[in-house]
C-alpha cells in the first residue's frame, strides 16, 4: 500500500496554532525536506478541490512515517532551504518555552527567527536601494519580480505569486533576498550606521609568512619613522587580535603618511573595521592587565562549584571587576572550540561594555542588538549556526542557534527586563537560559552587585554555587551614601524647586572640583501631571488609564503607554477655569531647572526622548565620558552597565517614588536600582558621594541601601516573602482578561471566574482591576494563582486556565475577551 511508503513532515507554521501540523511530502521533494529547512505550504480552509488557504513558510521539526490521524494531509510544496536553518537543541527550548510560558510553538518560533526567514503572504518588498538596476543574470522569474520593483514601490508576496503566475514562490524572494536585489519593507526603517576605523595588517606575502619579514624592513630601511612603525605594528599585533593606525602612530610616534608609505610598498593594508561608537580604545587596558587576588580567588571558586553545579552566583559589588572575570571563562570556552553566551540587558549593550569585549575578543565576538535590520540578523544568525564562539546579546539571543554552548553569563541577572512581558513568548531569559545549558550540558554563571532574591535564595539553599566579591577593584573605596531630607527641607522652606539644598551644594563643589555628576529620576517628560486647580481635572490618555505627561520641548502632552498625544487645552475642559498646573516632575524638567541653580554647569539627559535611537544613545555616554557636559540627568539609562571615571556625585532625586511600586518586588526593586546608580559613583581613584533624596528618610530599604548591607536587606525581604506566600517560595501565573467594553468584560470575568474556581480554589485571587485598569483602548481585570512549587501542581493551573478559558471564549458573545497568562509575572 502507498499508505506504509509515504514520508510526512510536521512542521512549526508561523502561527499561534496549539500544535506543530504534519503535511505529506511530494516523492519529487523527498530528498530535499529535512529537519531544520523551511518549507512552503498551504494552511487554512480549502474548497475540495484544494483552491484557497494561505500560503507559509514553515519550518520542518521531524521526517517521518506516520500519518496524522485526524486529518488528511495537504503537500509540502517546496523546499526553501539545502541546508538546516536550526540546530535540534532549538526544538527542545522552544518546546520548553512554549510548555512552560503558556504559548504557542509559533510564538515561540516568531519571536526567534529573523523575518527574512518567516516570509508570509503579507510581507512588503521594495527595491534595495543601492541595487544598481542591472537586471542581467537573473533567471526568468527573478527577472520579472525585479521589473515589477522598478515600477511600483513595494509590492506584497500575494502579489509576487499573481506576477509570476505560481504559487510557490518563496524561493524566487529568497534568491532576490540573497543577491541583495529586494529587501523588506522594514528594513527601510532607520538603520544603526556603524562607525568605523582605520585598521592595519600585514599584506601578502608577508601576512602568511612570516620569515618575509626581513624583506620588509629592508624595503623600509631608508626610513627610520617607517621602520619604528612596522616594529609598532608587530608589537601589537602580537597583544591584540586587531591593531588601529591610529595605535600604531602613537606608538612609534609617527603620522599617518608614514603608515600609508608602508602600505603603497605592499608590506602593510589598510582596511576599515566597523567598531562601537563606545569605548575610547586607547585608554582600554583592563584585558592586558592581571586579575587581581580577589578575581583570582573569585575565579578559582567559580571552576570549583562548576565541578558539581551547573550554575554558579557571582555577587560582586559594583566595580569589583566581575567582566574580567566573565572574559577569562570565555576565553576558556573559546580555547576548547565552544560556544559562549553573554547575555545583558538590552540598554546595557549600546554601553562601554561592547567595545570593551569587542576589543579582546575581536572577530569571535557576534553582538546581537534590538536595533540591527533584517540582513545583519540573518547574518548572524547564520554565523551562530556555523559556530560564531561568542555571542554578546539582550535576552532573545538565547534563541539563536546554537550548536556548541558550553557556558551562559547572565550579567545583571536581577534585571527586571530579562523578562518579555508582550508579546508571547512572555519568557524570563535568565530562567530560560538556564534551561538551555541544561540541554546543551553547558554551565551558567549569574552576575550581578544586586542579586534577585530568588537567585540568592537559590544560592544560599545550595542549589547554586555562591561567590562574593566585596572588595571594589584596585582599592576603591564603595562610595559614601547619605539621605537628604527633603521633607524637613520643606519645612523648613530651604528646598529649592525639587532639590535638596544638600545636594545642590554637593554638585557645586563636585564641578568646581572638576569632577561630574549624575541624577537619576525614573520618570521622563516635564510634568506627570497637568491639573486644574479648582475642579480637580487633569489630562488623561483617551486609551489609557494614564494621566499624560506634559512634554516641554514638543509642548505635547504625551501617553508614556500608546504614544497618544495632544495639545495642551488652554483652559480646564471640565470648569473652563485658565489656571492650570503642572505637577510632579521627570528628567526634562530636572535638566531645565538645574540651569537655573547651576547656570555654568553644562547638563545633558539621557532618556527615551533624547536617546531614541542607538546613535543618539551613544553619542551622548560618548560626550559624558569624554567630559564635554558636568551633569548627566537620567532616567534607568543611567543606571546601567556605565562605567566613567570621573564621576564625583551621584543624586537620586525622589527615593520614595521607587519604592511605592504595588507590587510585592517593590522593595527588591527600588534595592537594585539605588545601589546600582549608587555604583556609578567614584569609579577610580576616589571615593564617590551619593545623595539620596527622599521624603520618607525613615524607610527600612533606604538604610539597607545607605550601608551597603545586602544581606541585610536580603533577610528582611525573605521573611515577608515567606510570612506572605510570594516567591521564591511559591509560583505565581497571573492571567489578564482583555476587552475594549467593560459590560463584557465584567460579564466574562464572571464566567472565568467561577470555572477558575472550580478547579483552583484559593489558589486565584481576582478579579481586580490592576493599577492601570485600561491600555491602549481595552479594559483589564487581572487575576493572580498562587500556588505551591511543584511542577504537577502548575502543570494542573495551567491546564485549568486553558479550561477556563476555552468555557469563557466558547460562550456567546465571549469569543472576543483575550485571555493573557504571564508565569513567573515580573
Ligand atoms: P563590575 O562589572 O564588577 O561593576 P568592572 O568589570 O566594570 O566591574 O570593573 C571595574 C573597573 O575595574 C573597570 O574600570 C575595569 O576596567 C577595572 N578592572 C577590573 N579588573 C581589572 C584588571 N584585572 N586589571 C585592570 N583593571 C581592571
Ligand atoms: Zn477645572
Ligand atoms: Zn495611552
Amino acid at each position: 500500500m502507498s499508505q506504509s511508503t509515504a514520508t510526512y513532515a510536521t512542521v512549526i507554521l508561523p502561527l499561534a496554532l496549539p500544535k506543530p501540523f504534519t503535511y505529506e511530502v511530494p516523492a519529487e521533494l523527498r530528498e530535499r525536506v529535512q529537519f531544520g529547512v523551511r518549507v512552503e505550504v498551504q494552511f487554512g480552509r480549502t474548497t475540495a478541490a484544494g483552491q484557497g488557504g494561505k500560503l507559509y513558510s514553515a519550518l520542518v521539526i521531524e521526517v517521518h512515517q506516520r500519518a496524522p490521524e485526524a486529518y488528511q494531509p495537504k503537500p509540502v510544496l517546496d523546499v526553501l532551504d539545502d541546508e538546516p536553518l536550526i540546530h535540534s537543541a532549538q526544538v527542545q527550548l522552544w518546546q520548553w518555552m512554549a510548555r512552560y510560558y503558556c504559548c504557542t510553538l509559533g510564538e515561540v518560533m516568531h519571536a526567534a527567527l529573523p523575518s527574512h526567514l518567516k516570509l508570509s503572504g503579507e510581507t512588503r518588498l521594495s527595491l534595495h536601494p543601492l541595487h544598481s538596476g542591472d537586471l542581467t543574470g537573473l533567471s526568468d522569474r527573478e527577472y520579472l519580480v525585479a521589473e515589477a520593483l522598478t515600477i511600483q514601490e513595494s509590492i506584497t508576496i500575494e502579489d509576487v505569486r499573481d506576477i509570476l503566475e505560481r504559487k510557490t514562490v518563496y524561493p524566487v524572494i529568497k534568491s532576490l533576498l540573497e543577491k541583495k536585489i529586494v529587501l523588506l519593507q522594514e528594513d527601510l526603517q532607520e538603520k544603526f550606521k556603524p562607525k568605523t576605523v582605520i585598521c592595519v595588517e600585514l599584506a601578502e606575502p608577508y601576512a602568511s609568512d612570516p620569515t618575509k619579514l626581513n624583506q620588509a624592513f629592508e624595503l623600509t630601511s631608508r626610513s627610520s619613522k617607517q621602520t619604528t612603525a612596522l616594529m609598532a605594528f608587530i608589537q601589537l599585533s602580537k597583544q591584540q587580535s586587531f591593531v588601529l593606525r591610529q595605535e600604531v602612530c602613537e606608538l612609534a610616534d609617527v603620522e599617518n603618511p608614514s603608515v600609508k608609505a608602508i602600505a603603497d610598498k605592499g608590506i602593510f593594508r589598510l582596511y576599515e573595521r566597523e567598531v562601537s561608537r563606545l569605548g575610547s580604545y586607547e585608554e582600554d587596558t583592563i584585558d592586558a592587565d592581571a586579575l587581581s587576588p580577589q578575581q583570582e580567588k573569585a575565579l578559582g571558586e567559580i571552576r570549583g562549584h562548576f565541578e558539581q553545579k551547573n550554575t554558579v552566583l557571582l555577587h560582586g559589588v559594583t566595580g569589583s571587576g566581575k567582566t574580567k572575570i566573565y572574559m577569562e571563562l570565555m576565553s576558556e570556552v573559546i580555547a576548547r572550540g565552544g560556544q559562549a553566551l553573554y547575555l545583558l540587558p538590552e540598554i546595557a549593550l549600546t554601553t562601554q561594555l561592547t567595545a570593551r569585549l569587542q576589543r579582546y575578543l575581536g572577530d569571535q565576538l557576534a553582538v546581537y542588538h534590538s536595533k540591527l535590520n533584517n540582513n545583519e540578523r540573518v547574518e548572524l544568525w547564520n554565523a551562530v549556526l556555523a559556530g560564531k564562539p561568542v555571542v554578546m546579546g539582550a535576552r532573545s539571543a538565547l534563541l539563536l542557534p546554537f550548536s556548541r554552548l558550553e557556558l551562559i553569563i547572565v550579567d545583571e541577572e536581577h534585571d527586571p527586563s530579562f523578562k518579555q512581558n508582550d508579546p508571547a513568548p512572555r519568557y524570563n531569559g535568565r530562567d530560560s537560559a538556564i534551561y538551555l545549558a541544561q540541554l546543551h550540558g553547558a554551565k551558567v554563571l549569574l552576575g550581578t552587585a544586586t542579586p534577585s532574591v530568588e537567585s540568592y535564595h537559590n544560592a544560599l539553599s545550595g542549589k547554586y554555587g555562591l561567590v562574593e566579591m566585596t572588595e571594589r577593584f584596585g582599592g576603591v573605596q564603595m562610595p559614601e551614601i547619605v539621605l537628604a531630607d527633603a521633607r524637613q527641607e520643606m519645612k523648613q522652606r530651604q528646598m529649592q524647586s525639587h532639590f535638596t539644598t544638600q545636594l545642590l551644594n554637593e554638585l557645586k563643589a563636585a564641578i568646581e572640583r572638576g569632577e561630574q555628576a549624575i541624577l537619576f529620576q525614573n520618570r521622563r517628560g516635564y510634568a506627570p501631571t497637568y491639573r486644574c486647580f479648582s475642579c480637580g481635572w487633569h489630562s488623561e490618555c483617551i486609551h489609557c488609564d494614564v494621566s499624560l505627561t506634559y512634554h516641554k520641548f514638543s509642548h505635547l502632552l504625551k501617553c508614556h503607554y500608546c504614544g497618544y498625544q495632544s495639545k495642551l487645552p488652554p483652559e480646564c475642559p471640565a470648569c473652563g477655569n485658565r489656571q492650570l498646573t503642572l505637577y510632579g516632575f521627570g528628567t526634562e524638567k530636572i535638566e531645565d531647572e538645574l540651569k537655573i541653580y547651576l547656570p555654568d554647569a553644562r547638563i545633558a539627559r539621557l532618556d527615551l526622548d533624547t536617546a531614541r535611537t542607538r546613535n543618539a544613545h551613544a553619542a551622548i555616554i560618548n560626550d559624558f565620558e569624554e567630559r564635554r557636559f558636568d551633569i548627566l540627568v537620567g532616567t534607568q539609562m543611567v543606571t546601567k552597565g556605565l562605567d566613567f571615571e570621573n564621576v564625583g556625585i551621584v543624586g537620586v532625586l525622589s527615593a520614595d517614588q521607587l519604592l511605592q511600586f504595588p507590587d510585592f518586588r517593590s522593595a527588591e526593586r527600588g534595592f537594585q536600582l539605588m545601589v546600582q546608580v549608587a555604583g556609578r559613583a567614584g569609579r577610580k581613584n576616589k571615593r564617590g558621594k551619593v545623595i539620596i533624596q527622599a521624603m520618607n528618610t525613615a524607610h527600612p530599604v533606604l538604610q539597607e541601601v545607605i550601608a551597603n548591607d545586602y544581606k541585610g536587606f536580603f533577610q528582611r525581604e525573605i521573611a515577608e516573602r515567606r510570612a506572605f506566600r510570594y516567591p521564591p517560595f511559591t509560583r505565581l501565573i497571573r492571567i489578564t482578561l482583555k476587552h475594549k467594553a467593560p459590560e463584557v468584560l465584567n460579564a466574562g470575568a464572571e464566567i472565568f471566574t467561577k470555572a477558575l474556581h472550580q478547579s483552583l480554589g484559593d489558589w486565584v485571587t481576582g478579579p481586580a482591576a490592576p493599577y492601570i485598569s485600561r491600555v491602549r483602548g481595552l479594559y483589564l481585570l487581572d487575576y493572580l494563582i498562587k500556588m505551591e512549587r511543584d511542577p504537577r501542581k502548575m502543570e494542573f493551573a495551567k491546564s485549568s486556565i486553558d479550561t477556563a478559558t476555552h468555557i469563557l471564549q466558547s460562550t456567546e458573545g465571549f469569543s472576543g475577551v483575550r485571555v493573557v497568562v504571564d508565569v513567573d509575572p515580573g
